[in-house]
């Protein structure tokens, strides 16, 4: 009997929080550029820090500001490289057009 009331207790802080989180993720979600995860999907995902970025996610948020590039990641093979950027000038042309 003892336990029955710090289980409630507990379940319904659970309760409360859980749902206090799902209202903070509904209204204060920031929408992610979509090309981020698409660029960081094609980078080797070591997260290494060899290109001087913390990890490949910020790596590719870099190489869509245009303000690094591929070469700056070390264990990238030149094909793979050579994808990325194409697909970089491809998201750069959009941009422009649009
Ligand atoms: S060097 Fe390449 S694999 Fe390593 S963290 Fe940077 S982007 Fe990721």
């Amino acid at each position: 009997m003892n336990i029955i009331i710090p289980a409630l207790v507990l379940a319904g802080l659970g309760f409360i929080l859980g749902f206090l989180i799902f209202i903070v993720e509904k209204y204060f979600n920031v929408e992610e550029n979509p090309n981020i995860e698409i660029v960081f999907d094609m980078l080797p995902k070591y997260n290494c820090g060899a290109c001087g970025f913390p990890g490949c996610k910020e790596m590719a948020i870099g190489l869509l500001a245009g303000d690094n590039n591929t070469t700056q990641c070390k264990p990238l093979k030149k094909e793979d490289a050579d994808l990325i950027q194409q697909k970089l000038d491809a998201i750069f042309s959009s941009k422009e057009q649009s």
